[in-house]
């Protein structure tokens, strides 16, 4: 039997094309795709300007899946904002493409999600799509320091979580004072943490099943990027309440991307975000590897994690997310890194091979074909 490969093609964002988005170039790339595996779906957004009929009609050709690739709490104008334990907003702005924005809103205000109902029907209503992939369905991790990380303090958020006082952080080595990971989530001796973490994994969850519900009476699918589980619990995600409202999940299993979701990335920001940089943040690094028990981030590990994720999400589908992009700095990624991912992760449903088709180099397209 053929494997399963979902696909994503970044078009550009809200107000801002994509560069260079060869359409010929990314036809031929898909049918490629077609001789070798099976494309259940593929993920396209979210420039609403962008010319992709064509990509769009040869998918639909193969049966294949069109959704919306679509950001839901960040790089919208008028999001609600995040609001930190000393009731400021959280700025934080990071950008590692063009037209790509991480300035998250509440993930629990109803007039974000308002919002986003509202952003879909007056840009991408009328267009063809089977359903919808909601990106950034999530909290920040920690991106813009522990300010990003420990909220949500707004007037709606505030009320169901916070204890009096503020957070303690006492331990440099081990800020939130994390004491076990299960497998999907961490164990903290911190009560102020635990109930913080604990309401944005609800929030998120409740976000979720509103636009999830919202789509699916719409006759739209779901698909959920997801934060690789020992990531997820810092930003809100839990995988088996967020599961039901998913016909797919792409767990992100970055290991190469030193961007947003990326995990040298997200672990290089946890390290750096306590102790204002007065301690080698190496230490907290070390921690959260006890913590995890794992040597490394490796396949073996990402092994694990998706047995974990296994026994939690039912039905829905499993596509392991990989980079199969390249950009220098930001996404290293060769065909080295490909085969180990493809050929040493096992368990999926299938791969989704990301994060763009349009600017992946062919020779790493090759490499993905050749393991597959
Ligand atoms: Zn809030």
């Amino acid at each position: 039997m053929k494997s399963s490969v979902a696909l994503q093609i970044y078009t550009g964002g809200f107000g801002s094309p994509a560069e260079r988005l060869n359409v010929p170039s990314v036809i031929s790339k898909l049918s490629r795709v077609y001789q070798k595996a099976h494309i259940p779906c593929v993920m396209i957004g979210w420039n609403p300007d962008a010319k992709i009929r064509e990509i769009v009609d040869f998918i639909k050709g193969h049966g294949t899946d069109v959704y919306l690739w679509l950001p839901v709490f960040s790089g919208w104008d008028g999001l609600s904002p995040l609001v930190g334990s000393q009731g400021s907003p959280v700025k934080h702005d990071y950008r590692a493409v063009k037209g790509e924005r991480f300035d998250f809103g509440c993930p629990a205000s109803p007039a974000n999600i308002r919002l986003i109902k509202r952003v879909f029907q007056e840009n991408y209503g009328d267009a063809p799509y089977d359903g919808v992939f909601l990106d950034k369905i999530r909290f920040p991790g920690f991106i813009g320091g522990i300010g990003s990380a420990l909220t949500c303090f707004c007037p709606h958020c505030r009320p169901l979580h916070a204890l009096p006082g503020n957070f303690g952080l006492q331990n440099d080595e081990n800020p939130l004072a994390l004491t076990a990971y299960d497998g999907l989530r961490y164990e903290t001796s911190d009560e102020s943490v635990a109930r913080l973490f604990d309401y944005k994994a609800k929030a998120v969850t409740a976000s979720a099943a509103d636009l999830s519900g919202h789509f699916r009476a719409l006759g739209y699918k779901v698909g959920l990027d997801l934060f690789a589980p020992f990531l997820s619990w810092f930003v809100g995600q839990d995988y088996g309440a967020l599961a039901p409202y998913a016909d797919f999940i792409k767990p992100m299993f970055y290991r190469r991307t030193d961007a947003p979701a990326g995990m040298p990335f997200e672990l290089n920001a946890y390290s750096s975000a306590f102790g204002g940089g007065r301690r080698p943040a190496g230490l907290r690094w070390i921690h959260l590897m006890k913590v995890l028990r794992a040597p490394a981030i490796d396949v073996e590990f990402i092994n694990r994690e998706i047995a974990a994720i296994r026994g939690k999400i039912g039905n829905t589908k499993l596509y392991a997310g990989i980079e199969i992009n390249s950009i220098p700095k930001i996404a290293p990624v060769t065909e080295e890194y490909i085969k180990e991912s493809i050929t040493g992760i096992k368990d999926a449903d299938g791969f989704a091979l990301s994060w763009d088709l349009n600017s992946t180099p062919p020779e790493n397209l090759d490499a993905a074909l050749r393991y597959l």
